[in-house]
């Protein structure tokens, strides 16, 4: 059995879980088994009725009060318990916030070997490899384990949301957290900044690079994203720049995304900047130096001054 640990926001399931039972559907291809959703929290029979929509084996149930909010030592009790019944081939978690916080836990405290943040699987002779960066994205990283269960935490992006369907059985998983001792109170949630742009979920993304010169030549990526209906974002000296904002930063110190298109304006292409968009389906390059890196990655290269090609681009589409 693959057991995916999905994550709930607000209730709802968050879209990264799909993506991780896309992973968890790679391993099945050789580690020859079964694929599990399981749901933590205390109300969770939505998240589990929609999951039993998708084409997998199982959705198992961890329902208790005390898994309402992300407190670590529950969430860890929970699984561990879960572990030992179920036996499961490899854990998957979200790289996110909730998983590389539980997921370290589970595999030190059991013993376990750990992959993180892994955005490709590939096999050698069977067995998995798994790629991950390393030294803030200048390196990928192939890393080969062999711990029964497996425990790997999966970038976002790095896999399309599964999409096939079927009819999962939804059964529930008791487990018994009376005595987990209470060293975390959740004092309360704050909402991400009013405004805030989550890019990882963005379909069209303009970006802008150091090549826009200056604070208020940004406003011609603000513009080609608006005319394609997209969001903008920027390489990390733009933002170090406070030319935007940094929750519009992509790279391997800002978000990862894979948009179905990712225009960069100006962006020399550097590794760190690539370990955040070469996924992009679509990638579409404006640079006036015809050996820039970011043409490695392009599907479609414009070699020229962003400032003739955007406005010239910004008039077709208005056409
Ligand atoms: P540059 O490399 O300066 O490139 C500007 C490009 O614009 C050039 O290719 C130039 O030919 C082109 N250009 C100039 N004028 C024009 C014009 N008129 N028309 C068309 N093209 C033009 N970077 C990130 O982006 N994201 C990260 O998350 C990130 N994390 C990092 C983490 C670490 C630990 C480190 C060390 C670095 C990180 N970086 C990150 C920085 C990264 O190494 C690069 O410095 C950065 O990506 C370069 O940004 P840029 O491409 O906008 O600028």
């Amino acid at each position: 059995m693959i057991t995916v640990v999905t994550e709930l926001k607000n209730g709802k399931l968050d879209d990264i879980s799909l993506e991780l039972l896309t992973a968890a559907k790679t391993l099945t291809q050789k580690i020859g088994s079964k694929v599990q959703a399981i749901v933590l929290g205390d109300h969770v029979e939505e998240a589990a009725k929609v999951l039993s929509t998708y084409a997998i084996d199982t959705v198992l149930t961890l329902q208790n009060e005390k898994l309402k909010n992300y407190v670590p030592d529950n969430y860890a009790a929970a699984l561990k318990q879960l572990i030992e019944k179920e036996k499961p081939k490899a854990l998957l978690f979200p790289h996110t916030p909730m998983g590389y916080d539980l997921a370290p836990k589970i595999s030190a405290s059991m013993g376990l070997g750990a992959v993180s943040a892994v955005n490709q699987i590939e096999f050698e002779s069977n067995k998995p490899v798994f790629t991950k960066p390393v030294f803030n994205g200048k390196l990928m990283a192939k890393i080969k384990i062999d711990t029964d269960p497996l425990i790997l935490t999966i970038e976002r992006g790095a896999f399309k949301k599964f999409e096939e369907k079927g009819t999962a059985a939804i059964s529930s998983f008791q487990i018994d957290l009376s005595n987990v001792p209470e060293r975390y109170k959740v004092l309360g949630q704050a909402q991400a900044q009013k405004g805030a742009v989550d890019l990882t979920k963005a379909k069209i993304i303009v970006s802008g690079g150091r090549g826009l010169g200056k604070k208020e030549n940004y406003k011609l990526v603000e513009d080609l994203a608006k005319a394609l209906g997209g969001e903008y974002a920027a390489s990390r000296p733009v933002v170090d720049n406070e030319w935007t904002d940094k929750d519009r930063q992509v790279g391997s110190s800002g978000k990862i995304v894979s948009p179905d298109l990712y225009i960069a304006c100006g962006i020399s292409g550097a590794i760190q900047h690539l370990a955040g968009m070469k996924k992009s389906k679509v990638i579409v390059a404006i640079n006036k130096d015809p050996e820039a890196p970011i043409f490695t990655v392009a599907h479609y290269g414009i070699v020229g001054d962003l400032f003739k090609v955007i406005p010239a681009f910004i008039a077709e589409l208005k056409k």
